[in-house]
């Protein structure tokens, strides 16, 4: 007698790790191409997107979720996906990806997410890209880039939530989930940084413009009609579009351009191989591959006394570091766009591994028209100990600028101890009169 088998119907090519509903538009014309090539498509969206405005009646919170639940499975299965599933993460207006970790739960997110790898065995994963840059820079966009990574490295591990891939205990089993460990063999990532230039080359482009075999539509066409799903985010847009012919839709998709540019992949990691802008799926042959632990690289070296940049700038240093990611495009100098007039944090590590209380001194270097608000000045750090610090500064309005975009600044921190540096590094800072707090 034959021994049952992991279930077919939820065997996935393609696993798109997004964080909000609507999201998925992010990626939209490119799963409509993989769907005309007979891909199979899962779908996990982290929140349920219950916070927000509602365009569409007068539900909110969570009610709002339970609308845009909906809104989101209507939008994909106008492409033909119906795998799809919400982790129940909450929406985070920040920009810190930590902060959204910490407010969808962390922990129960990977569990639910290693759990949907190993349900859908992807061959490859699209989300994402984990990263602090100048641009729509969501933290709960980072955030599902980092669980998705995450599970990447996770799933093919069977002592990583073991009980998940236990065979039944009893015939009528009420714990354990038999499902196995599941290894994908590549990572992609999609940015929504404003900059272009330090992706170029680091993964496959894809035109949205060509004419899908099913439809008959191009792929960004294909992409818009999902998004009419979304009434709760966009109606004015959507009552607008319904009054337009297909003329005055092809105008207004030139002359936004958001619809109608090409995709841009980022190559995360690869176990199979593969060139770094070739096809998604180049190196990728059907069946399970090993668990591959991930290459972590060694610590950077540091000097005993030593201040660093904090926050979710040292986080993605580290991430980058223990998931293997060496080559994932990161800003030097680190850069951050923030609403102004306000306050903008630096976030600092002051490290001391002597063996005796250090004195330190913090300052800080300006552009005009900024002030200081706080955090510079002496401070000690006993022996062996790595301390918390930030320094405030007063952020004017933004410059006119002639209606250009606006420059972003740089900022410089010092660090001295007995007259000697012991750090010092630039952040490069946008202002802007609307960005999500920092
Ligand atoms: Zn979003």
């Amino acid at each position: 007698m034959a021994l049952p088998l992991p279930d077919e119907r939820y065997k996935a090519d393609i696993l798109l790790v997004v964080a909000h509903p609507d999201d998925e538009g992010a990626a939209a014309p490119y799963l409509a191409r993989a769907l005309d090539e007979h891909k199979r498509v899962a779908v996990v969206i982290c929140t349920r997107g219950s916070s927000g405005a509602n365009q569409a009646g007068a539900e909110q919170a969570a009610a709002l979720g339970d609308i845009r639940e909906i809104e989101a499975r209507n939008a994909l299965s106008t492409l033909g996906i119906t795998n799809v599933w919400f982790l129940g993460g909450k929406d985070t207006a920040s920009q810190n990806v930590l902060q959204s970790l910490a407010n969808w739960g962390h922990g129960e997110s990977l569990e639910l997410l290693v759990r949907l790898v190993r349900l859908t065995r992807p061959e490859l994963i699209l989300t994402f890209l984990p990263g602090t840059f100048i641009g729509e820079d969501h933290g709960d966009h980072q955030a599902s880039g980092v669980l998705a990574t995450e599970a990447f490295d996770l799933a093919g591990d069977p002592a990583t939530f073991p009980e998940q891939v236990a065979g039944p205990a009893n015939r009528r089993e009420l714990f354990l989930e038999n499902l196995r460990p599941w290894q994908p063999k590549k990572i992609y990532y999609f940015p929504d940084a404003d900059r272009e230039d330090i992706f170029r080359g680091k993964g496959p482009d894809y035109s949205v413009k060509e004419i899908s075999k099913a439809t008959k539509q191009p792929y960004w066409r294909m992409s818009l009609d999902s998004f009419r799903a979304h009434q709760t985010q966009a109606k004015s847009f959507l009552d607008s579009l319904a009054q337009m012919d297909e003329a005055q839709i092809e105008k207004m998709v030139t002359s936004d351009g958001g619809w109608t540019e090409d995709m841009h992949f980022v190559l995360g990691k690869s176990l199979v191989g593969g060139s770094v802008t070739g096809d998604v799926f180049e190196g990728i042959t059907a069946g399970a591959i090993p668990f591959a632990r991930p290459d972590v690289s060694p610590e950077p070296a540091r000097s005993d006394l030593s201040v660093e940049l904090g926050g979710s700038y040292s986080f993605y240093a580290e991430f980058r570091r223990v998931h293997g990611l060496n080559s994932l495009p990161h800003p030097e100098p680190p850069e951050i766009a923030v609403q102004s007039p306000g306050t903008l944090a630096i976030p600092l590590w002051v490290r001391n591994q002597t063996a005796k209380t250090k004195e330190i001194t913090l300052s800080v270097s300006l552009p005009a028209g900024w002030t200081l608000q706080s955090g510079t000045g002496k401070f000690t750090v006993t022996a062996k100990q790595v301390a918390a610090a930030r320094i405030e500064v007063n952020l004017p309005s933004p410059a006119e600028n002639g209606g250009k975009k606006p420059e972003p600044r740089e900022i410089s921190v010092h660090a001295d101890s007995n007259g000697q540096s012991i750090g010092e590094f630039k952040l490069r800072v946008e202002l802007r009169k609307r960005a999500l707090p920092q």
